[in-house]
């Protein structure tokens, strides 16, 4: 009988991240269950008035509201979170867009400064609702340190990027970016969605805060929808205000539903790269494919760069099909076992065009002076068995 006994170990620093994210949260309870119950409860009820106002005023600690971030299963799921870029802290969101623009409103506002390519609801935040704002968003397109150093014209600013990003896996260098900003003041955010924990620590790297939408590799089975930012406490406590007063929260069931799915994701995230590997090196010298962008072949530009700041190289890959549009949407129409859809980090293939999808909102002018042509099609590589998907890739380019 294991009633309330302490467990047996803690996660020790040494240990490897599998083995810290799998036995970070072992809870403790009278029924001897590993993990904890689902407290899908919004409120908590106190002895007195007394010990209410205690914990309403910091004195002790203790559950309010879950609305405000507290509740057990959120909580529980934070500290699995902070665990996996051994951050101090970690908030929990309803979605990648509630936690980047939770980010964004708490430490953005004397102005952002956008390095590289942008998740197309991120640029569509920045340009409807921040700019008219009047808070100052600037857009670089790739990292050019003299026009970062002079949009970068107060302190107290933000700089803002995605790496690898969407659809190019354009790669930046994390740690020179955070030096540019420090010296001048500002932070450095960094959305980490794309290659996740396992691949990539921005943190470690000098980065201020890691973003992320845990609706891709986090949750891992597109089948729930949430955000995550890693960061100091310093830095959590007024996104924690925002997300407070905006109602970001997500629901304690698909806290619990992430939960779980963080104690696979590195097997997960390892069987992405290799079988994107595997994509990769077989589309790269078919006749149909004009160019494969994947930061793991030697011949992409950033693969240096990301093989410095990159345990892995992730699970998206991005294919140019010889022709244009319609040869390229006629290849995704085709293909059996990815499935047509947009999304990403599943464990399902999905194959889409970003030019039809992602960045249909963006001019071709715009796409055109970014890379993005219409003959792309973004693959998110999923955990099939990597010969199936290879086959698919053939009998799809085949019919051209
Ligand atoms: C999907 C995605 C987002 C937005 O996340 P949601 O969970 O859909 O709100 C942000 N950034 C990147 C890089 C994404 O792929």
């Amino acid at each position: 009988m294991q009633s309330d006994s302490e467990p047996k170990s803690e996660p020790k620093p040494e240990q490897g991240s599998a083995t810290r994210i799998i036995h970070n949260r072992r809870h403790k309870d009278s029924l001897g269950s590993p993990y904890s119950p689902v407290y899908n409860t919004t409120t908590y009820r106190f002895p007195d008035t007394a010990s209410l106002q205690d914990v309403i005023e910091g004195r002790t600690p203790g559950n309010l509201y879950t609305r405000w971030g507290s509740n057990p299963t959120i909580r529980e799921l934070e500290q699995g979170l902070a665990g996996l870029e051994e951050a101090e802290d970690a908030l929990a969101f309803a979605s990648g867009m509630a936690a980047i623009s939770a980010s964004l409103f708490a430490h953005g506002r004397n102005g952002i400064v956008c390095v590289g390519d942008l998740y197309g609801g991120t640029q569509e935040l920045l340009t409807k609702h921040f700019q008219p704002l009047g808070i100052p968003v600037t857009f670089l397109l790739q990292h050019e340190p003299e026009q970062l150093a002079d949009a970068l014209n107060k302190p107290g600013m933000l700089v803002y990027c995605e790496t690898p990003a969407n659809p190019t896996l354009g790669i930046l260098d994390i740690q020179e970016l955070a030096e540019q900003a420090h010296a001048k003041g500002a932070l450095l955010a960094v959305d980490n969605t794309f290659a996740s924990p396992v691949n990539q620590r921005p943190l470690a790297l000098g980065a201020d805060l890691s973003i992320h939408s845990a609706t891709k590799f986090l949750g891992g089975h597109s089948d729930l929808t949430a955000g995550a930012v890693m960061a100091s406490a310093e830095r959590i406590k007024p996104i924690a205000q925002w997300r407070k007063n905006l109602g970001q929260i997500l629901a304690p069931e698909t806290a619990a539903l992430l939960s779980r799915s963080l104690r696979t994701l590195p097997v997960r995230v390892r069987q992405h790269n290799e079988n994107a590997m595997k994509v990769a090196c077989a589309m790269a010298d078919h006749p149909a494919i004009k160019r494969v962008l994947y930061p793991g072949l030697p011949s992409f530009p950033g693969h240096a760069m990301a093989a410095q700041q990159m345990e892995g190289f992730g699970g998206v890959l991005t294919l140019e099909v010889k022709g244009g549009r319609e040869q390229a949407a006629k290849v995704a129409d085709n293909l059996q076992v990815f499935l047509l859809a947009t999304s990403l980090g599943g464990v399902e293939s999905l194959v889409s065009q970003p030019c039809a999808t992602s960045h249909q909102g963006i001019s071709r002018e715009e796409r055109e002076r970014r890379g993005i042509t219409d003959s792309m099609l973004r693959l998110s590589v999923g955990l099939e068995d990597a010969g199936d998907l290879i086959a698919d890739l053939h009998q799809a380019l085949g019919q051209l």
